[in-house]
């Protein structure tokens, strides 16, 4: 049989489809179904929070959500995509590729590092960390930095691309409908002269949950012999119920010549952009987790000494 279906606990019925076919049929049949990989997430709903799920459909084996495929553009990562597995496919590519196609990659490869521990990062999957959209996810920073593009298909088998930067819409909510689940995700080579880095801090260095983490991209071009921004994102987590992209601040770096006063003018300007109160959730409002010591920190690893 293609589909392996097993009955549970409480009614719980848990559906282990082989093709990306039944797994839209069981979506369309049971509209609630509880996708599930890892279940390092869902495990959490289930047995800390006490939700009940009665059904769920493992994605595990579906060979379309495993694809990891390398383009001349970019590459595609299946929905399933394991993130120990994704590390060791992009370790493989920066040492293939040009190396100023891969600083994504790079950026990605450093922040897995630092994601839960080992046994963790062997079952957690891409998709399951990006539709659960936590404000404090370690990648979702990285995905809307780096410009990569979610493909979506839905119960009918059609697809749709839309730029992360686009997809998180609230607190734990994506832009995914009852009868979507998330198939790939696109992450493009980057450019000559743009550059991504990766930023998490936490209380412990390993197997920690981040106080903040960031994803910041910048592309420089050339213009009267200095090195000016042509395009940046600066986007943040663990500031705000969503993974928070800075728009003033990157209004601000457009155009601007890559030197100190810059940096230190971004800093000013992103306390606009990012306000934590004194009361915000988990208390650290205004000491380690003040996101412009590490924007401070990030732009002159990323550039100060090489450009200046
Ligand atoms: P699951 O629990 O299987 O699923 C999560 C959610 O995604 C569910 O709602 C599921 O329905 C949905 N989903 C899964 N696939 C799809 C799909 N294709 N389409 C639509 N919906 C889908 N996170 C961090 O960012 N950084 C950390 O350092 C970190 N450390 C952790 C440490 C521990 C001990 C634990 C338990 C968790 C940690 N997490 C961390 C959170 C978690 O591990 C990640 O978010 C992980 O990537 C989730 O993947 P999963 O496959 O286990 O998701």
């Amino acid at each position: 049989p293609s589909c392996l279906s097993l009955n549970g606990f409480n009614g719980i019925k848990w559906h282990r489809p082989l093709e990306l076919k039944h797994v839209l049929e069981l979506k369309s049949r049971f509209p609630d179904a509880k996708l599930v990989v890892g279940n390092t997430e869902v495990g959490i709903e289930t047995r800390l929070k006490k939700i009940h799920y009665p059904i769920f459909v493992s994605v595990t084996h579906v060979p379309e959500l495993n694809i990891l495929t390398i383009n001349d553009d970019g590459m595609e990562i299946g929905a399933a995509v394991r993130l120990s597995e994704l590390q060791r496919l992009l370790k493989k590519v920066v040492n293939e590729r040009s190396s100023h196609e891969t600083s994504s990659c790079k950026a990605i490869i450093e922040q897995i590092k630092w994601f839960a521990g080992t046994q963790i990062r062997n079952v957690a999957s891409v998709g399951g960390n990006i539709c659960t959209a936590s404000p404090i996810s370690d990648l979702n920073p990285l995905w809307m930095a780096s410009k990569a593009k979610f493909k979506i298909v839905d119960c009918n088998g059609n697809f749709r691309t839309t730029l992360a930067e686009n997809f998180f819409l609230g607190y734990r909510k994506v832009d995914l409908g009852k009868n979507e689940i998330l198939y790939s995700v696109f992450l493009p080579w980057t450019r000559k002269f743009e550059y991504v880095k990766e930023f998490k801090q936490a209380h412990r260095r390993e197997d920690d949950i981040a106080l903040v983490n960031a994803g910041m991209r910048v592309f420089l071009e050339e213009k009267d012999q200095k090195w000016v921004v042509s395009d940046a994102c600066v986007v943040y987590g663990g500031v705000a119920p969503v993974s928070l992209s800075v728009v003033k601040t990157k209004a601000y770096l457009i155009g601007k010549p890559w030197n100190k006063e810059m940096v230190e003018n971004a800093m000013e300007i992103l306390k606009q952009d990012v306000v934590i109160s004194e009361d915000a959730p988990g208390g650290m409002g205004t000491s380690v987790g003040s996101p412009e010591v590490h924007m401070s920190a990030r732009l002159q690893v990323t550039g100060e000494a090489e450009y200046t």
